[in-house]
């Protein structure tokens, strides 16, 4: 049986309190998918999101990454598992304020394996920031700061890539250049799940999973989606989102 790169069974989540962030959520994500999970405000992204990469667990169901199941990790297990596979990319930049770009890079590097200035300043390189290593966050533009944090969240070349509204504090320059990413590491065959409000980004992908209060309310491929799909693979996208926005 071939391992999805993630594989998500009936999970529900309860916060203390009663509500029912995820009520039932399965899923499958292929190995090198793109795929974005939208829906309106609390339907429960972020918490998916963080299920996904162990920051939170789930009341009830099941999750395999990259064909582990996860159900007994405690929190140094999903540290370990992290740093090995996953890179994470927030709408808050969370760099640390008095570190350089190069340090907050080399400060995931080291949680990583060993800290190495060329290579931190080889991955600000990578997303077109050559030259800013020294500068403070402070003294760095919001779109060039979560750039930072791409650079951060890939320094451990990890096979999946989880991002909750990347773009959700940027200007329509730097959504650009953030979209750009995302295709090359697409490219590379890097797992993408990315969640966003923006249709743009969405349709950017192969995939768009809608939430509705904790439930897939639709799950369809995009156009570019329906493209790539594989003889046997997901027919088209009967209401895709994206028709109108589609450029061809
Ligand atoms: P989204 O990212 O789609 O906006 P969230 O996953 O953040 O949605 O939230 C889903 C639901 O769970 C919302 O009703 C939210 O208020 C609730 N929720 C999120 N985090 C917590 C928490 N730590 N404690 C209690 N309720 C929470
Ligand atoms: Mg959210």
């Amino acid at each position: 049986m071939t391992a999805h790169a993630i594989s998500v069974q009936g999970v529900s989540k309860i916060y203390p309190g009663g509500v029912h962030a995820l009520d039932g959520v399965s899923i499958d994500v292929r190995p090198g998918e793109w795929v974005a999970i939208m829906g309106p405000s609390g339907s429960g992204k972020t918490t998916l999101l963080s299920i996904l990469n162990g920051l939170d667990k789930p009341t009830s169901g099941r999750i395999q990454v990259l064909g582990t199941d996860t159900h007994g990790f405690g929190p140094d297990d999903w540290a370990v598992f992290r740093r090995e596979n996953i890179g994470l990319v927030f709408q808050q930049f969370h760099l640390i304020p008095y570190l350089t770009a190069v340090e907050n890079v080399m400060l995931a590097q080291y949680y990583h394996s060993m800290p190495v200035r060329e290579q931190a300043l080889a991955a600000l390189e990578r997303v077109q920031l050559a030259g800013r290593g020294h500068h403070l966050p402070s003294q760095l533009s919001g779109g060039e700061q979560q750039r930072v944090c791409i650079a951060r969240a890939l320094i451990n070349d990890p096979k999946i890539v989880l991002a909750d509204e990347p773009t959700g504090n940027l200007d329509e320059e730097n959504e650009a250049r953030v979209l750009e990413l995302f295709r090359a590491l697409h490219g590379e065959g890097k797992t993408l799940v990315v969640v966003t409000h923006d249709p743009e980004i969405g349709c950017a992908g192969e995939r768009i999973i809608s939430l509705s209060h904790g439930k897939v309310s639709k799950d369809s491929a995009t156009a570019a989606g329906a493209r790539l799909a594989t003889v046997g693979g997901p027919p088209g996208s009967s209401g895709d989102p994206c028709a109108t926005s589609a450029h061809a």
